[in-house]
């Protein structure tokens, strides 16, 4: 059975859709759970992986958080320019978040304080629908 064929899926459903529309506006959504444990989580799903739960919502949160770990990719993949940065972002809502790390390698560490943000995509990859949204970068950020 292939996912669109799933009864309890809308075919046509994209879950991350509210995610991109929040970059371009400038905000961070992930989603929360909105029964049971109230956690937030990311990437986005219709389930809660902590709990189960299929009453998740969107949730504007501070895109500001530190760097959990990070690694300088010398083969990447297709689209996306070499060396490539990428760290683990750990936000203050809980969640971690993989995006590219615009800085050089060797100024980062375990915990540098960076904030999530719209960004131009690290080469020409091609991101199909999502190509009119903007990508996300992580940036380091002075601690407050
Ligand atoms: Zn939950």
């Amino acid at each position: 059975m292939s996912g669109s064929d799933r009864p309890d899926t809308p075919p046509d459903e994209r879950h991350t859709l509210p995610f991109w529309e929040g970059l371009a506006d400038g905000r961070l959504l992930i989603h929360r759970c909105e029964s049971g444990c109230g956690r937030a989580f990311f990437p986005p799903g219709p389930v809660c992986p902590h709990c189960g739960s299929r009453k998740v919502d969107w949730a504007e949160v501070d895109p500001r958080g530190q760097l959990y770990s990070f690694t300088r990719q010398h083969v990447t993949p297709p689209g996306f320019d070499a060396p490539l940065v990428v760290g683990l972002t750990e936000l203050a809502a809980g969640p971690r978040l993989l995006t590219p790390v615009a800085a050089d390698y060797d100024d980062l560490a375990v915990g540098t304080p960076v904030e999530v943000v719209p960004a131009e995509p690290p080469g020409e990859v091609d991101r199909g629908e999502l190509a009119e949204y903007p990508y996300v970068e992580a940036v380091p950020v002075q601690p407050e």
